[in-house]
């Protein structure tokens, strides 16, 4: 379809993604923001090769290349430091055609504002939407309203057009465990170079991941009730005592971290849900799929829903309903998949039932490391594209 304008609410991997998708397109965009500064949840993500294909598709693959760290092994590692399996990522990189990239959420959010050529209006929060015949109108807290062809909703897994384009709301779920990430200066005593290094234990995990500019995205996950009370001051205590007896590198991580810049997250997930879209506002990224971190794929899957949303409405002719509709009916499939997957491994993690995770820790010495890129692979290639 021809000069349409598409209005983008959220400025995060998923809408920034799409913004630039369709501006490519040569369409109208306009993207808007709640908060007055953009700051992103959280230190690192890794996005996985079919998230990167994707930035690949946008001319982006230099500047992902340039933040992302090199990552060519995952090891996994008892609590007391026992190797249980090492895995050589490059047959992945091979059958997949691009390797993984982990970066700092900060250096990518800024390469995705910089690519997106327009301007990101901040301090707008949307309310409500109004959909007439030939188009759609967003309306702000401060009064600004402005109307377009489409809305698409990228405002996260807290959406407050979910409710709407379900006529029911459905509210994100705890996945009973809480996540501390930040970043640290890359060292061969924390973890190997070019490494995914990956501690598990007493149903927590301990995991440092190389990102650009010699540093490490760390994360650290402890089964716990969903408070999140605890302050900074705190996060170094608190994880000493979660993690006391674990090997060396692990203390290390502790020690050196800071904990003003360590994020604290009680992790949800939400969804499966059975409707991505009404009329001519869609939901995309989080907002019609938060999935629990534990398969890295929710941004990949923010990213690939922004692909295939702007491709349909490049490619068909029908109605912007139309274009969406089909995007719902490619992705639905895919993304609730992603998210049913993400749930289970996360259980499996994270102890929901001890015997599972009792099981998984034995399967981890036996297995294959060819099992576990060929899993990885699965994943990658459901993709749109393979
Ligand atoms: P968000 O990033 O949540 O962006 C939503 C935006 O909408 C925000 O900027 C918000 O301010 C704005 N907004 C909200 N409401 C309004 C409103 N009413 N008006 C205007 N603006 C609004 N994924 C991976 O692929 N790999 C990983 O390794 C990985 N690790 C993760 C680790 C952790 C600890 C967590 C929590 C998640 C991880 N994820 C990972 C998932 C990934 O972070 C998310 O899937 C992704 O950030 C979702 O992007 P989004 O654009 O859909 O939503």
């Amino acid at each position: 379809m021809n000069h349409l304008k598409v209005i983008i609410i959220g400025a995060g991997i998923g809408g920034l993604t799409a913004g630039i998708a369709l501006k490519q397109a040569g369409y109208e965009v306009e993207i808007y923001d709640r908060v007055a500064t953009l700051r992103p949840v959280g230190a690192g993500i890794s996005l996985w090769s079919n998230g990167v294909k994707v930035l690949n598709r946008l001319g982006l693959g230099a500047e992902i290349a340039a933040i992302g760290g090199e990552m060519n092994a995952m090891t996994y590692r008892s609590k007391t430091g026992e190797l249980l399996n090492q895995i050589d990522l490059m047959p992945l990189i091979d059958r997949v055609g691009q390797r993984p990239y982990p970066v700092a959420r900060r250096d990518l959010q800024t390469m995705l504002v910089a690519a997106f050529p327009g301007e990101v209006h901040l301090d707008h929060k949307c309310i409500d939407f109004e959909e007439y015949e030939t188009g759609v109108t967003a309306i702000f807290e401060n009064g600004h309203r402005t109307s377009g062809d489409l809305i698409i909703a990228a405002d996260g897994i807290r959406s407050q057009f979910r409710k709407q384009i379900l006529d029911e709301p459905v509210e994100p779920k705890y996945a009973g465990y809480i996540n501390w990430n930040g970043l640290v200066p890359a060292d061969e005593q924390l973890a190997p170079k070019n490494t995914w290094s990956i501690y598990v234990g007493e149903h927590k995990r301990a995991s440092l991941m190389p990102v650009g500019d010699s540093r490490c995205y760390f994360f650290l996950d402890v089964p716990l009730p969903p408070d999140n009370c605890a302050t900074p001051d705190s996060y170094r205590a608190e994880l000493k005592e979660h993690f006391r007896g674990w090997d060396e590198p692990v203390q290390q991580l502790i020690d050196r971290l800071n904990p003003a810049e360590t994020a604290r997250i009680a992790i949800h997930d939400m969804g499966p849900i059975d409707r991505y879209v009404k009329g001519r506002v869609a939901l995309l990224g989080d907002a019609a799929h938060g999935t629990c971190p534990d398969l890295g794929q929710g941004g990949c899957q923010a990213l690939e829903d922004a692909w295939v949303l702007s491709n349909y409405l490049i490619a068909t002719n029908i109605s912007v309903p139309d274009a969406l509709k089909r995007y719902e009916s490619e992705r639905k499939e895919r993304a609730n998949a992603v998210v049913a997957k993400a749930r289970q491994r996360a259980e499996q993690i994270h102890g929901r039932d001890p015997d599972v995770t009792q099981a998984w820790y034995q399967q981890l010495k036996n297995e294959p490391p060819e099992d576990v890129t060929s899993a990885i692979a699965k994943t990658i290639l459901g993709g749109p594209l393979r």
